[in-house]
């Protein structure tokens, strides 16, 4: 088990994997919407869409 703090509000999460979080690492959707609207600022960069395309085992 791990532990990330939300990038937006702080809020602890914890984990096994990172795909148990699918908002990784904000902890809901919208600390991430939020987040975003700073990159558009030009404050911070994402270099690509990150898809978590849940790697191997994506099995839905
Ligand atoms: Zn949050």
């Amino acid at each position: 088990m791990s532990k990330i703090k939300c990038r937006n509000c702080g809020k602890e999460l914890t984990y096994n994997v990172i795909s148990d979080i699918p908002t990784f690492p904000f902890c809901s959707k919208r600390c991430k919407l939020v987040d975003l609207g700073q990159w558009f600022d030009g404050e911070m960069r994402i270099e690509e869409p990150t898809t978590s395309d849940q790697l191997e085992n994506d099995d839905t």
